[in-house]
């Protein structure tokens, strides 16, 4: 995926998250809608775009309303108007706006309604389960007192070297 277009940003839908997409490790604006972080379910999945809010990786924005009506108009001649929810609506419509303001939007989404209005749109949208780019988390207990490296199923709480109370990271 490309990382040097300065004009480019990308909007998430829901699936992406859950597809597994990490934001920590992409270097270009994120965005996606308060409603799209409301959806999200998965307690793991949910911390991570937390995280990914709190250190600015990713910022919220919703769409405005004229943008929101032309993405309806849109998914009624596609035929999706169905097959999409008010936050799908929403996150087309968010793209369509950045698309207005000369930026060069890639949606991240595994939804094939969403992808299919994208395109009819002339918006781009990659699909996170074929970008390359999704990872999986993995964690690790270490002591952070003297750095000792635990086992993840480790019986410990403490550090048996220098007493020190065990944390876990994901790397
Ligand atoms: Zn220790």
């Amino acid at each position: 995926m490309p990382t040097n277009n300065e004009n480019q940003v990308l909007i998430y839908d829901t699936s992406a998250f859950i597809g597994g997409m990490d934001p920590q490790a992409i270097h270009i604006p994120q965005w996606t809608t308060p409603e799209n972080l409301e959806e999200i379910r998965n307690k793991n999945t949910r911390e991570i775009l937390q995280m990914a809010i709190k250190t600015g990786r990713i910022k919220l924005r919703s769409p405005s309303e004229p943008f929101i009506k032309k993405v309806i108009e849109e998914t009624k001649k596609t035929g999706d108007y169905s097959k999409l929810s008010e936050i799908d609506i929403k996150v087309l419509a968010l793209a369509l706006e950045f698309q207005s303001e000369n930026w060069h939007p890639i949606i991240m989404t595994d939804d094939y309604s969403i992808q299919n209005v994208a395109s009819s749109l002339k918006i781009d949208y990659k699909s996170v389960s074929e970008s390359g780019i999704r990872t999986q988390l993995r964690w690790k207990v270490y002591c952070p007192g003297c750095g000792a490296d635990y086992p993840i199923d480790t019986k410990f709480k403490k550090c048996d070297i220098c007493g020190t109370k065990l944390k876990r990271k994901s790397y």
